[in-house]
């Protein structure tokens, strides 16, 4: 491919259609700045790509200009339960479609299952792949199972509290009737 075509930030999405380009590349987590959070962590993975354009014949119109997209990456995280580091392994597998402009991309987008975007100008495939992760990641990031038992003062509190009743009750019924 030429240059112009493959350079991932500023691509020709024309010319990786006609010439049905499949573009793969890993790129540290740290230059996806939205992603990263912060500068670098120790459990961070690099953001492994592979984009396949393909020019697709429509019945009754122009050829629809396709893209697969599929990324891999493993960003840190605070989990939301236990304030320890979680692992969160993101995976991006998407089918998305281009057309000339915002309007048609709109109107289609409504009722299409693939993603539309509009082509204007060169194009940002390492942003759209930041997108596409950051749309991946849990709301919540929460291990699947905490590795450290939680602290155990407020669950215990709460949990005697609630069994004091109950002891109250049985003390009540141990004591003789008159
Ligand atoms: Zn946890």
């Amino acid at each position: 491919m030429k240059n112009r075509a493959s350079d991932p930030r500023r691509l020709d999405v024309a010319a990786a259609v006609a010439e049905g380009a499949t573009l793969q590349g890993t790129a540290p987590l740290a230059g996806f700045e939205r992603l990263a959070e912060r500068p670098s962590s120790a459990g961070d993975a690099p953001v492994q790509w592979s984009a396949h354009f393909e020019r697709r014949p429509a019945r009754g119109g122009a050829p629809e200009l396709r893209l697969h997209l599929q990324a891999d990456a493993r960003v840190m995280r605070e989990c939301q339960r236990c304030l320890q580091p979680v692992a969160l392994d993101l995976n991006v597998n998407r089918h998305l479609r281009f057309v000339a402009d915002e309007q048609t991309a709109a109107a289609l987008d409504a009722d299409s299952e693939d993603d539309v975007l509009a082509l204007s100008g060169p194009f940002d495939l390492l942003s759209l792949i930041e997108d596409e992760l950051l749309l991946a990641l849990p709301l919540v990031p929460m291990h699947s199972q905490c590795p450290q038992p939680l602290p155990a003062a407020e669950p215990d509190a709460a949990a005697e509290e609630a069994a004091h009743p109950f002891a109250a009750l049985a003390a009540l019924k141990r004591e003789p009737s008159p």
